[in-house]
């Protein structure tokens, strides 16, 4: 079916696998480019099912990829969402400290900014937080100017919409489904696709991407789920943009927030929660092959055994919209159970190591003439396009185009 010889396959129509794929086609237009995609549109997994945060950057090690990708990514995201007319808005956003404790680690959290390139934090108090959040109560917080909010669909898609205009011969195929890769051939519910060159951004897959392309892994991609509510049309008013906890700086979350959203609703979540199922986005969703796959690797059990109070306290929370409110009411006291409604959730691919300590960094891995995607948790929407040249840099070093 699809006989005609692509220079590049990109497998996965995520908003990591399409910045490259444009990346790729701005760099090299004449590259005869073919992204595979096994739903029926871009974007429904991770990318289309997150918080439409633009991050700025405060949390990260400095130094990391997520830092560096952190920084430049949304710089660039924000000047392209500009110049495509794509839904955002850099609002700022408030970190609220509720006690002591957080109030010490706020001040950390400034410096971790600063030394990640941000400028204009500030610590506001109470009549500062008042002004910004006039229902948000704490006793101090951080003022980050630079996070924002966009659509993470409309980027992805705008990516497709150009990579076509600058070379009609390029390809988006979706409901195909990459089934085993070879070296210069992927097959796939659709045939065979051959391909000089693969990369690999299958997001909660990438990890069996990899073993299909027998690349030696040490970890294994787990699922947390996010459970969202959002609030009444009466309540909106409570928040006016983005309201973040202190994190626990114990676990890979940020802890659930406000977020106002590109449409104007306001959602509350996500929580974290262990998923047995990788594309499940229920809170009974169940998948035999997830499950023992997730079962069946050492670094599972580990995580278990050394975080079961944190997951008790998370599965209680998914089943119980009281638990739910009472984390939210910490922040915004005034809330109430009629304030809350159920409302979406995602699933964050998670990569874990046989230590059961989940990875802090994105892992872009070479296999000859494949790249591999392998670890892209957020900031990756925040950071694609920063993503994207790294991925393009790997491409220019080690892959084929003359063969
Ligand atoms: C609940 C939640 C909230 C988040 N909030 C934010 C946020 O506010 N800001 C932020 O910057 N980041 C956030 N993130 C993180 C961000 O969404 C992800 O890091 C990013 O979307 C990863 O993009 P991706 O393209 O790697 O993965 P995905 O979007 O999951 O895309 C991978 C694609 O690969 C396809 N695929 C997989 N296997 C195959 C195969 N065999 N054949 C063909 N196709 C295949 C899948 O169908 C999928 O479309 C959040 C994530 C979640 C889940």
């Amino acid at each position: 079916m699809h006989a005609k010889k692509y220079d590049v396959a990109i497998v996965g129509g995520g908003i990591v696998g399409m910045a490259t794929a444009y990346k790729l086609q701005l760099k090299f237009p004449n590259l005869n480019i073919i992204v595979i995609e096994k739903e029926k549109s871009l974007a429904e997994h991770q990318t289309g099912r997150n918080s439409g945060v633009i991050h700025s950057g405060l949390y990260y090690r400095p130094g990391s990829l997520r830092s560096k990708n952190c920084f430049s990514g949304r710089i660039q995201l924000v000047k392209f969402a500009q110049k495509y007319n794509i839904n955002h808005e850099i609002c700022g956003k408030i970190v609220l400290a509720t006690n002591h404790q957080e109030s010490n680690r706020l001040i950390d959290l400034k410096k971790n900014g600063e030394k990640n390139g941000l400028t204009g934090l500030k610590i506001l108090d109470q009549d500062e937080i008042k002004k910004i959040e006039p229902f948000a109560v704490g006793l101090c917080a951080l003022w980050v100017p630079q996070s924002g909010i966009i659509d993470y669909k409309s980027v992805t898609n705008k990516f497709a919409d150009l990579i076509l205009e600058i070379n009609p011969n390029s390809k988006i195929l979706k409901k195909c489904q990459v089934l085993e890769v070879k070296n210069n051939l992927l097959i796939s519910n659709l045939g065979s696709i051959v391909t000089k060159n693969a990369i690999f951004c299958g997001g909660l897959f990438s990890d069996r991407l990899a073993e299909m392309d027998n690349v030696k892994i040490d970890t294994k991609i787990v699922g947390f789920r996010g459970d969202y509510y959002e609030l009444t049309k009466e309540a909106t008013n409570k928040v006016q943009n983005l309201i973040y906890p202190v994190p626990n700086p114990d676990f890979p979350f940020l802890g659930v927030h406000f977020t106002r959203m590109t449409d104007g609703c306001i959602e509350c979540g996500p929580n974290a929660v262990f998923t047995f199922k990788r594309e499940g986005y229920h809170r009974l969703s169940f998948n035999l092959k997830d499950t023992l796959d997730s079962l069946g690797f050492v670094g599972t059990w580990k995580l278990f055994i050394n975080n079961w109070k944190f997951g008790l306290k998370e599965y209680r929370r998914a089943f119980s919209k009281r638990l739910f409110l009472k984390e939210l009411r910490k922040m915004v006291p005034s809330l109430n159970m009629n304030d809350l409604k159920i409302g979406r959730s995602g699933v964050r691919a998670m990569a874990l190591d046989k230590n059961g300590v989940v990875l802090d960094d994105f892992k872009i891995i070479n296999h000859m003439n494949h790249i591999h995607v392998l670890n892209a948790p957020s900031p990756a929407a925040t950071a694609c396009l920063s993503i994207a040249d790294h991925v393009v840099n790997n491409f220019v070093e080690n892959c084929n185009l003359n063969k």
